[in-house]
């Protein structure tokens, strides 16, 4: 027997002003992890803090989290919370704080643990020290339900996606007005890492009943919301659907797993350093483009958000929030047709090597990579 699962965190609790239920949790002390100085500049830091410490709890603070973490930044979090001794993790920033936590986590419960082992899904049993709150301050990579956390290796540029159940946290609390102080770019970005999060759930050929109408129901939240959150960033209805949206797509992939659409803006973003999100949003309407010829999922997804053609859809919201079409008019890093013609064929075979390909709804070849990416360009 073929055994299937949907596993989540056991809370997620969201709302303005979620960060409250901190002041709930019981235990004697919590390690706050975060990333560089966002957190600490808005206050939310400072309120995370102060709300542990109603619930009668010492606090200790391990910031400077880098944006794509590297194993360096997570032993040091581990060292300082095995001199503390915490019972709560709380993890508050973008999915780089989130996923750095989730693996302090692990040194801290088994000091002697071997990164290779976790490469290989070996993972230890946690929750025997501590439990793991995460608090997103963006919302898209949806670390906050995910089985997930990709660790890098600065020296050869290596992101290492880890995957285990065991890291997915207890607690899950998003509250609208952190996010809210996300500029627009990041807020693009990131909101279109939902909505590719989404579609390859839905698409995906691990998609159960349990995971599909998630994954609709965060691309309609994207739809509706993300340009609204992009020209308002205040709006906190627009930000708490777009938090929602994002953890909601999150509850969809961590179970089906995703497609091509991640597979080439991993391998695109470790050659060339491009955003993932604006990676994916480039992406995604040649790889719909390609997958449709055998699958008709994307024909259903038309249908029940009551669009024409989806495609043609992303490109408009693409425009909408300072997108480009085509990979070769991206202007955060420079993407010439020289080095693209150079590195193609080896980043083609990489991507089709990528874990995600594996549940595409088209079965693919480095060939049938290598051409879209043309297409991209
Ligand atoms: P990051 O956590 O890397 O943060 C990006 C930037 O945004 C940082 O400079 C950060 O500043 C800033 N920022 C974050 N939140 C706010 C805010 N509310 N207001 C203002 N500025 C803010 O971005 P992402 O969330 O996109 O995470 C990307 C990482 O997650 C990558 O390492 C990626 O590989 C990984 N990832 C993980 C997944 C998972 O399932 N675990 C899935 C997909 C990707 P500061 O540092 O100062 O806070
Ligand atoms: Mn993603």
């Amino acid at each position: 027997m073929a055994l299937q699962w949907f596993r989540v965190p056991k809370d997620i609790v969201f709302g303005e002003n979620s960060i409250e239920y901190l002041a709930t949790l019981k235990g004697q002390k919590a390690t706050l992890v975060t990333g560089g100085s966002s957190m600490k500049k808005y206050g939310f830091l400072d309120e995370a803090k102060k709300q542990l410490e109603k619930a009668g709890m010492e606090v200790s603070i391990i910031d400077g989290v880098e944006p794509n973490p590297s194993i360096e930044t997570v032993l040091r979090g581990a060292n300082e919370m095995i001199t503390f001794k915490p019972d709560w993790i709380v993890a508050i920033g973008g999915g780089s704080a989130l996923d750095a936590a989730k693996i302090m986590w692990i040194y801290y419960e088994y000091p002697d643990t071997k990164f290779e082992d976790l490469i290989n899904g070996i993972f230890p049993e946690l929750r025997k020290k501590a439990h793991f709150v995460a608090i997103p301050s963006t919302s898209g990579t949806a670390s906050e339900i995910t089985a997930f956390s990709v660790i890098t290796d600065p020296e050869n540029h290596i992101k290492y996606p880890l995957v285990s159940y065991e890291i997915t946290p207890d607690i899950a609390i998003l509250d609208a007005v952190i996010p809210s102080k996300m500029p627009p770019h990041i807020t693009a970005h990131t909101g279109m890492d939902v909505l590719a999060h989404a579609i390859e759930a839905f698409v995906s050929k691990n998609a159960t009943s349990y995971t599909s109408p998630l994954a609709i129901e965060a691309i309609k939240l994207v739809f509706s919301q993300l340009p609204v959150a992009y020209k308002d960033g205040e709006n906190l209805n627009a930000r708490q659907d777009m938090h929602n949206a994002s953890t909601i797509a999150g509850m969809a992939f961590t179970n089906s797993s995703l497609g091509l659409v991640h597979s080439l803006a991993h391998k695109i973003g470790g050659e060339f350093g491009i955003t993932h999100g604006l990676a994916n949003a480039i992406l995604m309407p040649y790889i719909i483009d390609y997958n449709r010829k055998e699958s008709d999922r994307y024909d259903e997804i038309e249908k029940l958000i009551g669009v024409k053609n989806l495609a043609d859809e992303i490109k408009k919201i693409n425009k909408q929030v300072g997108i480009p079409l085509t990979l070769k008019e991206v202007t955060e890093v420079e993407i010439t047709e020289e080095k693209f013609n150079e590195v193609l064929e080896r980043m083609s075979k990489n991507a089709f090597d990528d874990p995600c390909t594996g549940t595409n709804p088209r079965d693919s070849c480095p060939n049938d990579v290598q051409e879209i990416f043309k297409a991209a360009y």
